[in-house]
């Protein structure tokens, strides 16, 4: 089948990866892509939020499966344009999708089906929000109600940072994602991220991760969209999978559903996870990045078969066939990131790296330029590798970090200390 992944990020190089290596795959675009996922598919200049353009692209390029991987054109309604279209699609509707684009919405979701999760308040003025936040102290959380790229969540420790963001978000900064305010309970425990397939009536689970969001070394520095993952997470055992499934996941499905709005695709759930129980901290409508690419080295070629079950309303019949294995990813960053930072070094010693079923290179932003891969982005190279033990897969990804030549670089040298 002729197969179109859109996004142009390490999650969807990982993607086309497994995509590629299944033998239903003839044909593979991604649109836009990157260098790296140019070395394995075709890729397509393309705008991936225009739903028309995406499905005049499809109907040229006879696309028989769309897979979607960025949570912008899920919002903006590609997946409902395609599947209208009668192109086979992985991906929620964007009425499905604001289980990740509104925060209030998946509040009213968790209240509808009893799901555990940090009491709360919604606020769409600041001096009630203000008064909320007095009357129930620090720490607590403040979250813009709407999609904020990761910036528009504070967890704050005292009262006046709570005050403070309160004002920052009726400020206007945040633009319509800041019209609403969701104030929260502060959750205390460790968070895991767990991957969820659903056909919209049946689900079956794709693995847990562990990221990890701050730059620097011991959690330490600013937020970034992630600097490393693994898979599996210790912490999120067999019997939380069950509570996690049983209580949050299956309920959720299920609520979608009678309410009208399946949700087809991946469910992305982030959990806090403290005294043997998880409650959820948010939904995701897409793969996480860099977690996509720890997950996709475990499942390989049968990652297609999976999506495809899934888009086909037949998960009833899949099973996911786990190697018993760890993987582990290093995110390579420009120096800089997640502030400001140069554009086109030239990175060498990628030739040089082992490039199997158990180590991948997966590249995000990156540019061949004059037949060299240069910087083009924050977060440019998941280095990724899997090993019998967690301590092996991290070793060997850090054998290829320090194979990598590329001094204008950087990378954390902890990914994966909470588990090991
Ligand atoms: P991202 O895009 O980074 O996933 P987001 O903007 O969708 O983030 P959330 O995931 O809801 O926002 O929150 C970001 C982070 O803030 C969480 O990963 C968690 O560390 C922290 N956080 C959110 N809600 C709570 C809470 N109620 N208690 C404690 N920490 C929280």
């Amino acid at each position: 089948m002729n197969i179109l992944i859109l996004g142009s990020g390490g999650r969807e190089h990982a993607l086309a990866w497994a995509v590629k290596q299944n033998p239903k795959t003839d044909r593979l675009i991604v649109a836009p892509g990157n260098a790296g996922i140019a070395q394995i598919a075709e890729c397509a200049d393309l705008d991936i939020l225009n739903g028309a353009d995406v499905v005049a692209f499809c109907e040229a390029q006879a696309i028989d499966f769309v897979i979607v991987g960025p949570e912008a054109p899920l919002a903006a309604g590609v997946a409902d344009a395609t599947r209208a279209a009668g192109i086979l699609t992985f991906g929620p509707s964007a009425a499905a999708a604001r289980l990740e684009a509104s925060k209030a919405f998946t509040k009213e979701i968790c209240d509808a089906c009893n799901a555990p999760t940090a009491a709360y308040a919604r606020f769409t003025a600041a001096e009630p929000a203000r008064a909320y936040i007095r009357a129930q102290g620090a720490p607590i959380v403040v979250k813009a109600d709407g999609l904020a790229a990761g910036k528009g969540v504070i967890v704050a420790m005292t009262l006046e940072e709570a005050l403070d963001a309160v004002d920052d978000m009726f400020s206007g900064e945040f633009g319509s994602a800041g019209a609403e305010v969701v104030i929260e309970e502060f959750m205390s425990g460790e968070e895991a991220s767990f991957f969820i397939l659903t056909d919209g009536v049946n689900a079956l689970p794709v693995g847990s991760a562990q990221d990890h969001k701050r730059v620097g070394d011991g959690d330490t520095g600013p937020n970034t969209g992630g600097m490393g993952a693994y898979s599996p997470a210790p912490v999120f055992t067999e019997a939380l999978q069950a509570q996690v499934m049983d209580e949050i996941v299956r309920p959720t499905i299920a609520e979608m559903a009678r309410r009208g709005t399946p949700y087809q695709g991946v469910l992305f759930a982030g959990l806090m996870i403290e005294d043997g129980r998880a409650r959820l901290v948010e939904y995701n409508c897409r793969f996480g990045d860099p977690e996509t690419q720890v997950l996709m080295i475990r499942l390989g070629a049968q990652a297609l078969d999976l999506l495809l079950a899934c888009a086909e309303g037949r998960l009833d019949e899949a099973r996911a066939n786990w190697a018993e294995d760890h993987a582990l990813t290093v995110v390579m960053a420009a120096q800089g990131y997640p502030g400001e930072y140069a554009k086109g070094s030239v990175i060498g010693g990628l030739e040089a790296l082992p490039e199997d079923s158990r180590h991948m290179l997966f590249h995000a932003g990156t540019k061949a330029v004059d037949g060299k891969i240069t910087a083009n982005g924050g977060r440019v190279l998941n280095v990724t590798a899997r090993g019998e033990s967690l301590q092996e897969a991290r070793d060997a990804a850090y054998a290829m970090v320090d194979a990598i030549d590329w001094p204008e670089g950087f990378c954390r040298r902890d990914i994966g200390w909470r588990a090991l």
